[in-house]
């Protein structure tokens, strides 16, 4: 067995000295989702319960009602279906080639596995996406999700069980078709939760990282999808903008992105004219 080669990898071999391999893929991985979910999530809850309207995207809020009730039924769905298909996943990806041993991986295998598992859940997550906005599977399943219309961080994973192992499978595909390191899973499962978050958080901020990254859709693409009818919302993408762009499924955000480019564009012509008519008026006042 290899000796750890630094303090990280110490503190990974006590992990592993005392838990089993079972354990900590089932167990620590839902006590790291649980606690990366809302630790990442109630900030946002907390904005929209004391009405912080600076960045929000909607005028719209949820009542204390809605939000009690994305909470209560989450804990059920956490604990009946995300707790027993992360226990019931481990034999496959056992089988797959997942390890806890040392050596850990290198951070450019992980950054290289993250951003792969990214693409292959982007992918699986938006032709999934378009067929839950199918009438049938709309009507019985997606909906539950679109309930909440106004998002708020937490919303995220509020979803019919069916729709949750849905949800599982484009994020697990990735990593059961690697076998990766329980460190790389556990990463991605952190950074998979927080982009969701993100884009369901209802805020819009100047750092937020689709301000940064272009083909990134995040809170605006993804608030979009959630405020308008189901058959004309598009934008099915969970992570990036290029397959809705690909497929023409986000002409509607388009033209909206647009129209509000060019009513801010009116804006500031608009203020500009004003300042330069009280330019006039000052220099009319001086020779006066
Ligand atoms: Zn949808
Ligand atoms: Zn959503």
């Amino acid at each position: 067995m290899a000796q750890p080669q630094n303090a990280f990898e110490s503190a990974w071999l006590m992990l592993t000295d005392n838990f089993t391999e079972f354990q900590l893929a089932s167990i620590g991985s839902f006590l790291i989702h649980e606690s990366v979910y809302f630790l990442s999530g109630i900030p946002f809850l907390l904005m929209e319960m004391y009405n912080i309207r600076k960045y929000k995207i909607q005028k719209k809020v949820n009542t204390s009602a809605a939000q009690q009730k994305c909470l209560k039924k989450l804990m059920f769905y956490h604990f009946c279906v995300n707790l027993p298909v992360m226990m019931l996943s481990y034999p496959v990806f056992k089988y797959m080639g997942f390890t806890t041993a040392l050596p850990l991986p290198s951070w450019k295998t992980i950054g290289g596995q993250l951003f792969l598992y990214f693409i292959i859940e982007d992918f699986i997550f938006y032709w999934g996406h378009r067929l839950l906005h199918t009438k049938l599977l709309y009507k019985y399943i997606h909906s539950v999700h679109h309930e909440y219309a106004t998002p708020f961080g937490l919303t995220s994973e509020y979803a019919h069980p069916l729709e949750i192992l849905f949800l599982g499978f484009a994020t697990i595909a990735g990593p059961a078709l690697t076998g990766p390191h329980l460190l790389t899973l556990w990463l991605w499962m952190s950074v998979r939760v927080l982009e969701t978050v993100e884009a369901h958080c209802g805020y819009e901020f100047p750092w937020s990282p689709s301000k940064f990254f272009p083909i990134y859709g995040g809170a605006d693409f993804h608030d979009y999808h959630h405020r308008c009818l189901y058959t004309k919302s598009g934008n099915y993408s969970s992570t990036f903008t290029y397959m809705d762009h690909l497929f023409g499924t986000d002409v509607g955000y388009r033209k909206l992105k647009k129209a509000q480019a060019e009513a801010a564009t009116k804006i500031v012509v608009k203020d500009n004219e004003a300042s330069t008519d009280s330019d006039d008026a000052v220099e009319v006042v001086k020779s006066n």
